[in-house]
């Protein structure tokens, strides 16, 4: 095959490839990016002076590690000499019972069966599925909608969607076509009783009909990078308790160590029935996601009229991420992680502190890894991610967001650039 020139891939990028959240063809161009190792993107031809960029995004939260590991490298290439996938309905293999298993053993207890498949939006069907499915096994099918808090985000597929924040867009565009589910406030940053009582009022109000509250531990990410005071989820917990209710925690974002512990629940010391992984599973190399759950939904489901989880995608188990994502896992476990994160935190505090006092910043805040400047208005994003990739380093902003999750390899004079390149990104966006 000829080789393409930047300018050839861009002309078919365009005239064929859709983009996430884009019109066809897209309005912006893209970046061609020729390869990637460490936290560094080489581009195919430079911009901005460019031909490097420290992705402060990690791949979308999951390049927790960074590119082109050797360890998970040599994970993909030593699996892909076995196998690179077989179904999974009738077969299981070393790579996904291995990986089930470390995911119990380092999750909260009770959880105690892993169902895998290939992204976090299907993660959090198959969640909704198992809790609907729960209640209608028990003879109660009328326990069937959802409640969640505004701001949150769960994914693009349907259910997902009719969770996340409905003052986002999607909902008001599909009102009519999703399910309509309850939605308590946002919930505030600090613990505010108030707000405590009215979720548990909501909670008990529709517990009839409530098969499951699902949230986002701790961070809400895609719906709007908000951090809330953990008490809230054992709260959450009491009340679902008392009411009957299971409790979904999506961790697909927080999950292996982003928010400073090694899953957002931790900081409460609560344990959901069901809690759904993805992203940085498989430090971002390959599509998968995992949604687990106690033996009490898991007899549940299995007890009822229908005694089966009526689900199965086709790459369900995926020898080759199940083995990269074990790689994975055992690499961040085997080293300092809580440091490196830690490290990185007080990196971003530092170096986003003067972005507080730009004009048109409304708030700094850093929780573990995680580093957001919200401005009082919608972002440009083609201004502040241009003002980003002058300073040598990948961002994408959105709403009125400028914020970083970089992987936890990225050294000190990385940090540093990056915020550089976030309070640019604020003070030009
Ligand atoms: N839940 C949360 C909390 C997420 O942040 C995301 C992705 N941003 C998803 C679910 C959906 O995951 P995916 O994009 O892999 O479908």
């Amino acid at each position: 095959m000829p080789e393409l020139s930047p300018a050839d891939l861009l002309a078919l990028d365009r005239a064929h490839v859709w983009h996430p959240y884009g019109p066809m063809p897209g309005r912006v161009e893209p970046l061609v990016v020729e390869s990637a190792s460490g936290v560094r993107l080489r581009l195919a031809q430079p911009v901005e002076g460019q031909s490097e960029l420290i992705d402060g995004m990690a791949s979308w939260w999951s390049a927790v590690h960074g590119y082109n590991h050797p360890e998970l490298n040599a994970a993909a290439r030593g699996q892909l000499d076995r196998m690179s996938h077989v179904m999974f309905g009738g077969l299981t293999h070393e790579p996904a019972v291995r990986l089930a298993s470390l995911l119990v053993e380092i999750t909260p207890e009770p959880l105690r069966h892993v169902f895998l498949s290939d992204s976090g939006s299907v993660a959090v069907e198959v969640a909704a599925k198992m809790c609907l499915q729960y209640w209608r096994s028990l003879g109660r099918p009328e326990k069937r909608r959802l409640l969640t808090w505004r701001g949150g985000y769960h994914g693009d597929t349907w259910t997902p969607m009719s969770v996340c924040d409905p003052d986002g867009g999607m909902h008001e565009l599909w009102s009519g076509v999703l399910p309509r589910q309850i939605f308590a406030g946002a919930p505030p940053a600090a613990y505010e009783e108030t707000y405590a009582e009215s979720l548990r009022t909501l909670i008990a109000r529709h517990a009839k009909e409530l098969a499951a509250v699902i949230v986002e531990p701790v961070v809400q990410g895609a719906g709007g990078m908000r951090f809330h005071s953990p008490e809230y989820l054992r709260v959450l917990r009491e009340a679902c308790d008392t009411h009957g209710v299971l409790l979904v925690f999506d961790e697909i974002a927080t999950g292996f160590g982003r928010t400073g512990t090694l899953f957002a629940a931790e900081q409460a010391g609560v344990s959901p029935d069901v809690m759904c992984l993805g992203k940085a599973l498989t430090g971002g190399y390959l599509s998968m996601a995992a949604t687990l759950c106690t033996s009490r939904v898991a007899d549940g489901i299995s007890r009822g009229e229908v005694p089966v989880l009526a689900h199965g995608p086709t790459f369900m188990g995926n020898p080759l991420a199940s083995a990269v994502a074990r790689a994975s896992i055992e690499l961040l476990l085997g080293q300092d992680w809580e440091g490196e994160v830690k490290r990185i935190g007080t990196g971003l505090r530092d170096g986003l502190a003067e972005a507080a006092s730009l004009p048109g910043v409304a708030e700094v805040r850093v929780l573990g890894a995680i580093g957001v400047v919200q401005l009082d208005h919608e972002v440009d994003m083609a201004a502040a991610t241009r003002a980003a990739v002058r300073e040598g380093v990948w961002l994408r902003p959105f709403r009125d967001l400028v914020y970083t999750m970089p992987p936890y390899v990225t050294g000190d004079d990385d940090v540093a650039r990056i915020c550089r390149a976030v309070t640019a990104a604020a003070r030009e966006g």
